[in-house]
């Protein structure tokens, strides 16, 4: 399993933040007294290609490429 090389923790995955818009369908509820929200589409913005460590939040790729040579690395050492 590829170790970050910030806290040194063996890791298996990578976190991804990204922003989105969101479309909502949005209705009276039965009783007429609130809001009903239904999400009915969402987009995508632009973001960095930023991958970060799950364990202590660090940056560990900048490119999807790079998130993938990282997550194979010891792939077949493992004993
Ligand atoms: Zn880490």
């Amino acid at each position: 399993m590829p170790k970050c090389p910030k806290c040194e923790k063996e890791i298996d995955c990578l976190t991804y933040e990204c922003e989105e818009i969101s479309t909502y369908i949005v209705r009276l509820s039965p009783s007429g007294e609130r809001l009903e929200w239904e999400r009915v589409d969402s987009e995508t913005l632009e973001n960095p290609d930023i991958y970060t460590c799950p364990e202590c939040g660090e940056e560990i790729a900048h490119h999807y490429s790079e998130a993938v040579a990282f997550l194979k690395q010891k792939q077949n050492q493992t004993a």
